[in-house]
């Protein structure tokens, strides 16, 4: 494998799976099995720019914290650099690194001009107060000013991430260009150009990629049993739309405990109570509480993961019931699962085709504020899913054709697009 000059190594514990390796590897397979040049392979398996930020912050006690911040660059050659922020505890280089590779992957497969990256602190968002969250997001923004612009890098939310982090990050790119420029971030609020179904793109597209691979096996969604691992933007609104869509929804959790009610959950029910309940889920009525491992291997039709990476391992792959696990998170299943579900004839959606639904959203509401449109939600949900079930066919076929599973079918569409993008560009200088 070929492993990239700009990011150290961190040392791996026992049970660690690297991201950034296994994001090689998927490359690797479609490398082979694209028959790509070695030289083209090389640059594609590492990032062209890596941005490591010290982010001095006062604390409302008046200490003084330094924190990390990264943005990693992977790939600018089909447009302006694309991927959201995120900020969690176990943040680290290499991990960022991996997202921001899967996001050029995912943006060449739905047919969208960006290049992909990443950006993320390490740090848990629940241990500051919003003052502070603000301080370190500006502070954050500002070390990134030269690197990001609306035809040059666009973050967007990602895990611990919202609305509210891109309006403060919209806003100090904004005062320190002198202007207004809300193109610089998307998923950022209606008030200031956000768009209309962006909130629920993640999970719409979720519930799309779902339903499309039903009716491949000629299942109605109707009655499907579903869990879901993860409550929150993504898990939350794929739950929803799911529930809406007459599928039952066995088990879903948040990091606070998961829970399960074999008839299926009332999830807007459901959601109320979260609401109410300081986002916990357990007590919720008529339902059990199950653990993390429970859920994962509960008796169901479609495994939705969507939390963070390596849920699914070599270790519990085996208990999966699900026929369908759909990727709402960017790299849930680890390699050795990958390959375990695929010798067990589970359908894997891989997360550069499940989760696509956010960013091309991003794009529809880049493309809005770049034309000084705005549209309805009918009109942002439909050019989305248009997007999405075009993507999805392409992938059966591409399976179909070369006889290879949906992931590396998926991979050899994203990659095949950049690398032929790269050839044509040809080496500078
Ligand atoms: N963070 C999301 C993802 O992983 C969205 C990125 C974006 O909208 O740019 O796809």
């Amino acid at each position: 494998m070929v492993s990239s000059p700009l990011l150290p190594l961190e040392a791996p514990s026992p049970a660690h799976i690297c991201p950034f390796d296994q994001a090689c590897s998927y490359l690797d397979d479609a490398g082979k099995e694209l028959q790509l040049d070695a030289g083209i392979l090389a640059i594609l398996s590492s990032p062209r720019k890596v941005v490591t930020v010290s982010l001095p912050v006062k604390l409302d006690n008046g200490e003084i914290q330094v924190l990390t911040g990264h943005r990693v660059q992977h790939c600018d050659v089909l447009g302006p650099y694309k991927g959201g922020t995120r900020y969690h505890p176990a943040v680290t280089l290499r991990e960022v690194s991996a997202l921001a590779m899967l996001m050029t992957w995912k943006c060449a497969l739905l047919g969208i001009p960006y290049g992909g990256a990443k950006g993320g602190i390490a740090l848990d968002p629940n241990l500051y107060s919003v003052e502070e969250l603000e301080r370190i997001t500006r502070r954050y923004t500002s070390e990134l000013i030269k690197d990001i612009g609306p035809s040059v890098d666009i973050p967007a939310p990602d895990v611990g991430t919202s609305a509210r982090e891109m309006a403060w990050m919209m806003d100090t790119y904004s005062m320190n260009v002198g202007h207004a420029v809300p193109g610089v971030v998307t998923g950022k609020p209606i008030s200031i150009g956000g768009s209309l179904g962006r909130e629920m793109a993640t999970g719409r597209g979720v519930m799309i990629a779902v339903r499309e691979a039903l009716a491949l096996q000629g299942k109605p969604i109707a009655g499907t049993r579903v869990v879901i691992q993860g409550f929150g933007n993504v898990g939350g609104a794929a739950a929803l739309l799911l529930h809406q869509a007459g599928a039952k929804v066995l088990a879903v959790s948040k990091g606070s405990g998961g829970i399960y009610n074999e008839q299926g959950l009332d999830i807007p029910a459901l959601k109320v109570y979260a609401a109410e309940h300081h986002r916990n889920l357990v007590g919720f009525p008529g339902s059990q509480a199950i653990t993390n491992t429970e859920l994962l291997a509960l008796p169901c039709d479609v495994l939705i993961p969507a939390a963070l990476e390596n849920q699914i391992t070599a270790e519990n792959v085996n208990q999966v019931q699900a026929s369908i696990v759909a990727e709402a998170a960017n790299g849930p299943v680890s390699l050795d699962a990958d390959r375990a579900l695929e010798k067990r004839g589970v359908l894997v959606l891989p997360d550069i085709l499940a989760n696509a639904g956010g960013v091309v959203v991003s794009y529809l509401e880049w493309v809005q504020g770049l034309s000084y449109l705005f549209w309805d939600e009918e009109r942002v949900n439909r050019e989305m899913e248009g997007l999405m079930v075009n993507a999805f066919h392409r992938v059966v076929q591409q399976a179909k054709a070369r006889q290879i599973p949906f992931r590396l079918a998926a991979y050899t569409l994203g990659v095949g697009r950049v690398a032929q993008a790269l050839v044509d560009r040809g080496l500078y200088p």
